[in-house]
């Protein structure tokens, strides 16, 4: 493509102009730059009359989809109702409604398997490449931005960006809008910018945000594991895992249910990990110090509940030690014991003569433990930021800055994030595909005129 000479004095003239230009190789990055590149060939430009680079700070693209899902890459999640979609994601909620009738988890599934990718569902719906190997997904994305002309840099960041004068910010598609500098000192004149640079936990991120006028939501992490320090309940069960456990921050309207797993420092698992991501926010203000109500039987149990299926046992089985003879078969044996112990209940103790005093003990115990929250640690699994740029400042049917005309952002770098499970993909692909979209239409339009 030509280099543009813009007359304007606060634009430079002796740098290369590209009409796309990506900071992020990553999920958003290469979905976004496919897209566009795809629809503008489908629209009959030429390769070589457009210009879409991405620029990835590392020294590989798509890093964070290669260790993905315990290396195989959890792409999406089979749902398939956007309103039923929206319901995991704590930020981006129903502002995702519009975004997901447009491209939705559907839709990833069948522009994979148009790539040559086919997906399978597991039980519990997350949606994995059949080969179960992440690397099948970057070689389709990195062979499709190939084939539809895309380039890209790796050790190459984005340092700057800054637009241009508002006379050539508000031209439609052929003047270049943006100013940006790489990190080894190149400069690029660009009419469009997507940034898909992810989470905005890093300064350098943030800086380049900001300095294009964005505000963001502070980051803050999500999907963390609880430290739950010198414990007597927990100490040496790690590994042991419940399935239909329920958690709730006393006082907080907070709670999750699901599997929770004990671990050397705590707790994890989804229940644990759900919780955290709908209370990032509120769990980092208090510093990660905070209770935490454990009831390893699930939320509808009651200890009244409880006690009354405590007289069964003594009525069926009153010979039986109650360290030996448990009730629910949902509970490991292992924790089953610790948490009779830790109720003050003996091997002396069997059904029949358990006391009063010691049956509340453990019912409490098993439906209403209290713990005591110290700290965090990142789910080694996957973790996401919380916070990014405001989404009211974003025209979510473009994913392009309502201040900026020109600029657009995809991926986590918005505001929205998931639960696990595929959903925090599915954001990236969805932002991506209609950024994507959109700037086609704008880098088209350019060439229209
Ligand atoms: C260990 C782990 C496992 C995960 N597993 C899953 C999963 O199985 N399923 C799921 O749905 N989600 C998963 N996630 C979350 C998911 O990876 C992210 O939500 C997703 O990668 C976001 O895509 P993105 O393109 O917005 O950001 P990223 O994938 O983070 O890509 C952004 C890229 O921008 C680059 N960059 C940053 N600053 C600059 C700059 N100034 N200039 C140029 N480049 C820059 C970064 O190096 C990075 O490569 C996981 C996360 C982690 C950490």
């Amino acid at each position: 493509m030509a280099d543009a000479s813009p007359e304007s004095s606060s634009v430079p003239s002796n740098s290369e102009t590209l009409d796309l230009a990506i900071a992020g190789g990553g999920a958003a990055g290469f979905f976004a730059a496919i897209t566009c590149a795809e629809a503008l060939l489908a629209s009959g430009v030429q390769p070589e009359n457009f210009s879409v680079r991405l620029f990835e700070n590392s020294s590989h693209v798509l890093g964070k989809v290669k260790i993905s899902g315990g290396g195989r890459c959890n792409v999406t999640h089979a749902c398939t109702d956007p309103r039923t979609l929206v319901t995991h994601y704590p930020r981006g909620e129903r502002s995702l409604i519009g975004p997901f009738h447009r491209f939705q988890a559907e839709d990833t599934v069948r522009w994979f398997e148009d790539h040559g990718v086919a997906l399978k569902t597991e039980a519990d719906g997350r949606m994995f490449p059949v080969t179960d190997d992440s690397q099948t997904i970057i070689d389709c994305l990195t062979t499709a931005a190939r084939k539809a002309g895309v380039s890209w840099e790796t050790g190459t960041g984005l340092s700057s960006a800054r637009s241009l004068s508002p006379a050539a910010s508000s031209s439609p598609g052929s003047e270049p809008r943006f100013e940006i500098v790489t990190t080894d000192g190149r400069r690029y004149l660009v009419r469009h910018l997507l940034i898909a640079t992810g989470g905005t936990r890093s300064g350098a991120a943030r800086k380049l945000v900001e300095d294009l006028g964005h505000a963001l939501e502070p980051p803050v992490p999500s999907l963390f594991t609880f430290h739950i320090a010198d414990d007597p309940r927990l100490h040496d069960l790690q590994g042991i895992s419940v399935e239909g456990a329920a958690v709730r921050v006393p006082g907080a309207k907070l709670s999750a249910t699901g599997p929770v797993l004990i671990t050397h420092w705590g707790l994890s698992g989804p229940a644990i990990l759900r919780l955290s991501a709908w209370g990032a926010r509120e769990l980092a203000d208090r510093d990660y110090h905070f209770p935490l109500e454990l009831s390893w039987l699930g939320p509808d149990a009651t200890p009244e509940a409880v006690l009354d299926r405590f007289q069964k046992e003594r009525h069926d089985h009153g010979a039986r030690s109650v360290a030996t003879r448990s009730p629910f078969t949902s509970l490991p044996k292992r924790l089953w014991v610790r948490l009779v112990e830790q109720s003050g209940i003996t091997d002396t103790h069997n059904w029949s003569n358990l006391p009063k005093n010691l049956a509340s003990s453990l019912a409490n115990e098993l439906c209403r433990g209290a713990y005591t929250v110290s700290g965090k640690s990142l789910n080694k699994e996957e973790f996401v930021t919380c916070g990014g740029v405001r989404l009211k400042d974003v025209n979510l049917k473009t994913c392009e800055s309502k201040l900026q005309p020109g600029l657009y952002f995809a991926g986590e770098v918005l505001d929205i994030d998931g639960i696990t499970g595929g959903f925090n993909f599915q954001a990236a692909w969805t932002t991506g595909h209609l950024a994507g979209t959109a700037l086609a239409e704008g880098i088209g339009c350019g060439y229209a005129e």
